[in-house]
């Protein structure tokens, strides 16, 4: 289950939410109750939506290191 991470714009708490909570429900800061809270990827969530990159971050190293050898 994806994880997302929000950060609030009045406290900047970082803090995460699972994704079965938040349908039809408004994000709340857990430090302040701020509703002002913007969605950011956190590792989990990025690590999920990474299966459907093209372009994961192994291949991306090893090209600069192979066109350094060649
Ligand atoms: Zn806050």
């Amino acid at each position: 289950m994806p994880i997302y991470e929000y950060v609030c714009k009045d406290c900047k708490a970082h803090f995460e939410v699972l994704v079965s909570l938040t349908s039809g429900k408004t994000i709340k800061c857990e430090k302040c109750s701020s509703l002002d809270v913007k969605k950011t990827v956190s590792a989990s969530s990025f690590r999920m939506a990474g299966s459907g990159s093209s372009i994961p971050s192994g291949a991306l190293s090893g090209c600069s290191s192979k066109s350094g050898f060649s």
